[in-house]
């Protein structure tokens, strides 16, 4: 069975989540940011070992190398079109004040269609561009659970205002590839509290059926 703790991190409020397998007790950490330490806490609370990094997009605010450099784990995600991003993080991190942003590599890009496992578990990878062109969100169809990065949250959804972000984009990601996945799928945003696509098919001013014009 999935089992997932979300730990708010670093200055931008990021929810970072451990996601694990509890019949392996295996898991990964999803868009770790600062305040390793405390990630690290409630991954030992919980009896997990980690075995990899799962990254929804190249953003500043999901640095991972600290991670990764620590336990040696390797990094899943995002998807290559993300790869700018990445490679620009140690500029982006100073510009916003950051202790140095480092880039890093994934050791495995991912696509439309991928899986990605954790223990017994399988994430099937949906690619979500909008937000950044490269943005991917894990889902466990067997706990109906999303982890969706910075696409859509409790009312509201991602920002396209950074370089190659598309509000259009955006839309269609969230209308066509998570929707369809069922109003009963809860998810895991990026920031802030956690949310059902059904409700937000509903309520959310910007992607809802009313938004949008669908009856
Ligand atoms: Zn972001
Ligand atoms: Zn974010």
């Amino acid at each position: 069975m999935l089992k997932a703790a979300i730990v708010p991190v670093t200055p931008f409020a990021q929810n970072c989540s451990v996601l694990w397998c509890d019949e392996t007790m295996q898991g990964a950490v999803v868009d770790p940011g600062g305040d390793l330490d405390q990630v690290l806490g409630v991954v030992e609370k919980q009896g997990v070992t980690l075995e990899k990094i799962l990254v929804t997009h190249g953003h500043l605010d999901h640095a991972v190398a600290d991670l990764r450099d620590r336990l040696k784990l390797p990094i899943e995600g995002p998807h290559e079109a993300d790869r700018f991003w990445i490679e620009k993080l140690p500029a982006h991190g100073q510009q916003f004040g950051f202790p140095p942003l480092r880039e890093f590599t994934p050791d495995r890009w991912l696509r439309n269609g991928d899986t990605a496992t954790v223990g017994n578990l399988t994430f099937e990878v949906f690619h979500c561009p909008g937000h950044t062109p490269g943005h991917i969100v894990f889902f466990h169809r067997p706990a109906m659970l999303a982890v969706v990065g910075d696409v859509l949250f409790k009312g509201s959804i991602g920002r396209t205002d950074f370089p190659r972000g598309d509000h259009e984009a955006l839309i269609a990601s969230i209308r066509e590839r998570l929707f369809p996945l069922g109003d009963d799928v809860r998810f895991i945003p990026g920031h802030g509290p956690m949310s059902t696509f059904g409700w937000e098919r509903k309520t959310n001013p910007y992607v809802s059926d009313l938004a949008v014009g669908v009856r």
